[in-house]
């Protein structure tokens, strides 16, 4: 059996990458998603265990010192991590597997698995990501003021993933996104083996 494809998302918040990745993930029931793991309180709406794995900062670093974080990242003062034995479980047993993560995650990842595809969302601007944090309503105007600073360094980094796709019409960003997916199944990255096989054909 092929292993999956590990695919990293990053995008500032506000870029509206839940809403384009609910999507994606509803039209292919082979994609799975890494639930993360938070110190963050949850939002009004978010549940625990699918959301995220809502944490106590204590259970985070126990999970740290344990070998139990592909990677984790501190992101406007809480921690994020994602949990390494269901993304190899996943991607043993053949399924695709998409890690939503912010860019100093999503680097050690880069370095830890280079098979895996990198796609980076933006905004049409920073002003309209600010305009939709503050119509979201979910966070004090001082977070959105950190979040947008903090979205304007990740937005310096985007270079170093393998793809961007702006976000400026969602059914435009879904379908890019799933195009830049398909495409990248056919990646040399992702077929030594498959190229090894035709040379052995000889
Ligand atoms: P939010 O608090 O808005 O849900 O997420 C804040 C940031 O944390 C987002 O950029 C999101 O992509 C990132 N994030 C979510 N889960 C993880 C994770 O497991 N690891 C890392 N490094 N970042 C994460």
């Amino acid at each position: 059996m092929n292993r999956g494809t590990l695919y990293i998302i990053s995008a500032p918040s506000g870029t509206g990458k839940s809403t384009i990745l609910s999507e994606i993930l509803r039209a292919d029931p082979n994609i799975h998603f890494s639930v993360s793991a938070t110190t963050r309180a949850p939002r009004e709406g978010e549940t625990d265990g699918v959301d995220y794995c809502f944490l106590s900062k204590e259970r985070f670093k126990e999970l740290i010192d344990t070998g139990g974080m592909l990677e984790y990242a501190e992101f406007c003062g809480n921690f994020y991590g994602t949990p390494r034995q269901p993304v190899y479980d996943k991607l043993n047993a053949g399924k695709d597997v998409i890690l939503e993560i912010e860019t100093v995650g999503a680097k050690k990842v880069m370095s830890a698995c280079p098979e895996a595809v990198s796609i980076f969302i933006l905004p049409p601007s920073l002003k309209t990501l600010k305009d939709r944090l503050v119509s979201r309503n979910t966070d004090p105007i001082e977070v959105i003021e950190r979040r947008v600073a903090e979205a304007e360094r990740e937005i310096n980094l985007a270079q170093n993933y393998d793809y961007v796709v702006v976000n400026d019409d969602l059914d435009a960003a879904v379908s890019e996104v799933k195009s830049v997916m398909k495409a990248a199944k056919k990646m040399t990255k992702l077929n030594h083996d498959l190229i090894k096989g035709v040379l052995e054909k000889c």
